[in-house]
C-alpha cells in the first residue's frame, strides 16, 4: 500500500509505502513561518519508504535549536511546503500531511505527539491522547 501526495500546482508528486512510524504536530515558529499556518501536521516515515515520483523540489536549510540542519523541501512554482529532513533524525522523512491525497491528510484521525507546545497559538488546544512536548523531545 502506498500513500500519495502532491503540491498545490501538481508539479511535484511523491509517495511513501506502509504506515507512518509516527504522526506529529509541530507548533514551532519555524513551522508557522514556513507554512503561513498555525502548525505543521506530519507523517513521519522511513526515508527508505519515501520517494519523489514527479518533479524536483527546491530546498532551504535552517539551523534548528539542536544546532543541526533542518532541510525544507518545497515546490519552487507554487510554494507548497512538502517535507523536511532533519539532520538529527537521519533515517526518517517528515512529510507535511496537508499535501497528502485521498483523505490521508487526516493521518487516520490520530496524532501521536505534539512538539513545541510552548509556541502553540492560543486559540488551539492539545489533541486528545497526543503526547505533549514543550519543545522537541523535551
Ligand atoms: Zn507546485
Ligand atoms: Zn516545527
Amino acid at each position: 500500500m502506498s500513500t500519495k501526495g502532491s503540491c498545490a500546482c501538481g508539479e511535484i508528486a511523491y509517495q511513501f509505502s506502509g504506515e507512518p512510524t509516527a504522526t506529529a504536530l509541530c507548533h514551532c515558529v519555524d513551522c508557522q513561518k514556513w507554512t503561513g499556518s498555525a502548525f505543521t501536521s506530519n507523517a513521519v516515515v522511513p526515508r527508505t519508504s519515501f520517494q519523489v515520483t514527479k518533479g524536483t523540489p527546491k530546498t532551504w536549510d535552517v539551523v534548528g535549536a539542536s544546532g543541526k540542519i533542518n532541510k525544507h523541501f518545497f515546490c519552487a512554482t507554487c510554494g507548497s511546503s512538502l517535507y523536511t529532513e532533519l539532520e538529527i533524525m537521519p533515517t526518517v522523512t517528515c512529510v507535511k500531511a496537508g499535501g497528502l491525497d485521498g483523505g490521508a491528510a487526516s493521518l487516520g484521525g490520530k496524532i501521536g505527539v505534539e512538539f513545541y507546545t510552548k509556541d502553540r497559538v492560543s486559540y488551539l488546544q492539545g489533541c486528545e491522547g497526543a503526547q505533549q512536548e514543550k519543545e522537541f523531545g523535551g
